[in-house]
């Protein structure tokens, strides 16, 4: 190789150039690098100097460094490419340049390279790929439908999934006006004013928020879809970009849960009106009723000989009758007490094993067709409201014999299990279908297929687990349908 020599000048630019610069033996070795390939990748001189220039260049750029440098000894031509060396602790650092060989009488003495480090360029241009990449997907492939369109209104972006909630391919609507497609009629001039008003003021009231609208269909029809516009001044140049979702399911969903809370009220309106009536209506009865009751038991008492028997008789059944109306007419009273929560008990001490069979007793008078056996009856005290338990079981009783015409047996229970007494009342009569257990305690139920057979109001049990509830115990049923049923109340016992 030939001195080297430099005038200042040369010395100068040599050593302060913020370019790489390298000089090679033919064979690729290292003879001279200029201060910048020394501090760029890292290196003092003597950690280089006679070393391949291989060493320095990163693995998957090496046979094309080598193929150019060979192509520029044997061509003499000099080349411009893109390569990549590697830093003394292995960072990359991407260069651009070119590489040339000099010659002595044609016989190639070495090759330089003088190199510009762009890694700084190469990296933001990946970011900026990168980036626009990631827009181009959200574009084509994010949630939304998105659309540009310019100051005058005109489409100038309609993504795929616009072309899927709008039902038109982006050729159909670029380049028309917004207000010619997806924007209502009813819209439309507002949306015109709407732009207008915001060119003249910077003023855009549905800008950078988002709203519930809704849009036009290709095929006509209107639906629900939430919007959100940005605007942007590219150029000089409005551009507003919409986000549309369409929101036509939730929308049902919601519409759906309004008419269904709609619905609801209504039927809660209905039953407070029905439960207003029932209550005065049973105040209203209750008083001439009590007084006809009053005039029958008086006019039995003044019933004497001279009059025939069959007036006796009568005003007997005036007397029984008005006495059974009066029970139906309690029970509603108390179905309105208990939905105005006044049901109170008054409580007292009591030993079950007594208070039992002297109802029993007491209602075994009455009940003719039946036998009201106690089979089992365990010592144990509770606090009740005697004349609300006595409701409850008379009106297991009745029910008992009621629904079990033509059998001859009621068996009662009382056995204790862990803290509580449970009574049971089973009769071998019509039973309740499985369907209908659950709810034949609620207020006004009754099984269907029975009612037009048997008179009642379906309040009995309503009533009954209601008092049970008060007294902190349970009510059930079991039944078999056809074969009769079992009703159960607990109540807590004292210790
Ligand atoms: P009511 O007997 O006046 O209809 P209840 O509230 O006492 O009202 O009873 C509700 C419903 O439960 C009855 O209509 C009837 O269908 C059913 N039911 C109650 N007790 C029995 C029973 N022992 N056997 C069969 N069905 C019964």
């Amino acid at each position: 190789m030939a001195s080297l020599s430099f005038d200042t000048h040369f010395k100068d630019l040599f050593e302060n150039t913020s370019d790489l610069i390298h000089f090679l033996t033919i064979e690729g070795n290292i003879e001279l690098v200029n201060p910048a390939w020394l501090t760029t990748l890292n290196y003092q001189f003597y950690e280089v100097v006679g070393r391949s220039i291989y060493d320095f260049i990163h693995a998957p750029c090496m046979e094309e460094y080598k193929l150019i440098r060979n192509t520029v000894i044997t061509t003499k031509e000099s080349a411009e490419f893109v390569t990549t060396f590697m830093t003394k602790n292995e960072q990359e650092v991407i260069v651009e340049g070119q590489l040339g060989c000099s010659y002595t009488k044609d016989r190639p003495v070495y090759t330089r390279g003088v190199f510009k480090n762009i890694t700084a360029k190469k990296i933001a241009e990946k970011k900026i790929e990168e980036s626009e990449k990631r827009l181009k997907t959200f574009f084509r492939s994010g949630p939304d439908a998105v659309i540009v369109i310019n100051e005058h209104q005109l489409i100038l972006e309609w993504n795929p999934k616009a072309e899927i909630i709008f039902g038109y391919t982006a050729n159909e609507v670029i380049g028309k006006p917004l207000s010619e497609t997806i924007i209502p009629h009813q819209y439309r001039e507002a949306h015109k004013k709407g732009m207008s008003h915001f060119l003249k003021t910077g003023e855009g009231p549905v800008l950078n928020k988002t709203i519930e609208i809704t849009a036009l269909h290709k095929k006509g029809h209107e639906f629900y879809v939430n919007l959100s516009i940005s605007n942007v001044k590219v150029e000089g140049e409005w551009l507003f970009i919409a986000f549309l979702s369409d929101i036509t399911e939730r929308k049902k969903t919601e519409e759906a849960l309004i008419r269904k809370e709609a619905e609801l009220l209504k039927v809660k309106l209905l039953e407070e009106k029905k439960d207003e009536f029932i209550s005065i209506a049973s105040h209203e009865l209750k008083t001439p009723l009590t007084t006809i009751k009053a005039y029958a038991q008086l006019a039995l008492t003044f019933c004497t000989d001279k009059y025939p028997e069959p007036v006796q008789q009568y005003l007997s059944k005036v007397d029984e009758y008005a006495s059974k109306l009066n029970f139906l007419i309690n029970e509603l009273l108390d179905v309105s007490r208990i939905h105005a929560g006044k049901l109170r008990l008054t409580q007292t001490e009591v030993e079950i094993d007594s208070f039992l069979p002297e109802l029993l007793n007491s209602m075994q008078q009455i009940t003719s067709n039946h036998t009201l056996t106690l089979e089992k009856n365990e010592a144990a005290r509770v606090t009740i409201d005697t004349v609300r338990l006595e409701q409850v079981i008379t009106n297991l009783i009745s029910n008992a014999a009621k629904y079990s015409p033509g059998k001859e047996k009621i068996v009662v229970n009382s056995v204790k299990k862990d803290s509580t007494i449970v009574i049971s009342f089973k009769d071998f009569g019509i039973g309740i279908p499985n369907d209908k257990i659950s709810k034949i305690f609620d207020r006004f139920y009754r099984v269907d297929e029975l009612s037009k057979d048997y008179s009642g109001l379906g309040i009995g049990l309503f009533i009954s687990s209601e008092i049970i509830k008060q007294h902190g115990g349970k009510i059930w049923a079991e039944s078999i349908e056809g074969k009769g049923s079992t009703f159960y109340f607990s109540l807590p016992v004292i210790n």
